[in-house]
């Protein structure tokens, strides 16, 4: 399959010829950086591990370059860091078991160049032989821009597709920012309690990230156990782990619906809740004259 940065590659786990693995794919998690799927899509990692019949598909927008360094890799040239980085990918591919691990391999600047088509045409070029029913990507609150625009990136390229082609479902996942904020009714909940070990393994395979400073694997687990005790304020925990997404599907629906106004939904239920319980306790704790 051909993209348009000439070092993309697709790296399939399994030694299956690349046409067949990524049709083969049921779920698929697009996302900016390298480490970015596995913090924010193991729902549908762990729906397709040890399947016959469901096949995850990553695929990780940029090449990696700029990433903070330190340890082991802190006199990495560039090149050599986002070589690195590339191999952690696809050490995660085979220890989640995904059917087809793609590298689009662009710069950061790329991505978020509106006159710059490349990414959607390679995205909807993807979409259309990969077919999947269910897609992840970042969710629009993101704060890292990166992030936004792959995910405003990967709307545009679904809304290109004809209407019988499109997924089912997309979810905005959460990285650079949770999502703990939106009201329960907003929140899709992924239930991340099984295969904690596995949930484990794939965050700690990116060690370049880990090493430069920053503790994702524990962030992430801790997020996810966070998640599951405070969901609910009444009652036992009923899972250990929980990750939350913003239902993007109704972007992908109609294909002319503002994105600003639809985000703009969430952050105005979220206000109006705060300020309900604000008006409605002060009512109650006014003392009786
Ligand atoms: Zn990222």
């Amino acid at each position: 399959m051909q993209f348009n940065i000439e070092s993309a590659e697709v790296f399939v786990p399994d030694g299956l010829a690349v046409e067949q693995a990524l049709a083969r794919t049921t779920h698929m998690a697009i996302a900016a950086h390298q480490d970015d799927i596995e913090i924010m899509a193991f729902d549908g990692i762990h729906k397709c591990f040890q399947r016959e019949d469901r096949w995850f598909c990553g695929v990780v927008a940029t090449d990696g370059s700029g990433a903070p360094r330190d340890s082991l890799y802190k006199d990495y040239t560039d090149d050599a860091m986002q070589a690195v980085r590339r191999k952690e990918q696809k050490k995660a591919a085979v220890v989640g078991e995904y059917g087809a691990q793609v590298l689009l391999n662009y710069p950061s600047r790329a991505l978020k160049d509106g006159s710059n088509e490349a990414p959607v045409e390679d995205l909807t070029r993807l979409l259309r032989v990969t077919g999947p029913e269910i897609v992840y990507t970042h969710n629009l609150a993101d704060k890292h821009d990166t992030h936004v625009a792959v995910a405003l990136r990967v709307i545009e390229a679904i809304r290109r597709l004809p209407e019988v082609e499109r997924p089912l479902r997309i979810y905005g996942c959460e990285v650079w920012r949770d999502l703990d904020w939106m009201v329960d009714a907003d929140k899709v909940a992924f239930d991340l309690s099984a295969h904690e070990s596995l949930q484990a393994a794939l965050l700690g395979v990116f060690d370049s990230q880990i090493c430069g400073g920053k503790r994702y694997d524990l962030a992430t687990m801790g997020r996810r156990r966070a998640h599951a005790t405070y969901h609910e304020s009444h009652g036992t925990d009923v899972a250990t782990g929980i990750s939350f997404a913003m239902d993007l599907t109704p972007l992908i629906a109609d294909p002319a619906r503002s994105v600003q106004g639809y985000v703009e939904e969430f952050t105005t239920r979220f206000a109006q809740e705060v300020l309900a319980r604000l008006a409605r306790l002060q009512g109650e704790m006014q003392s009786p004259t």
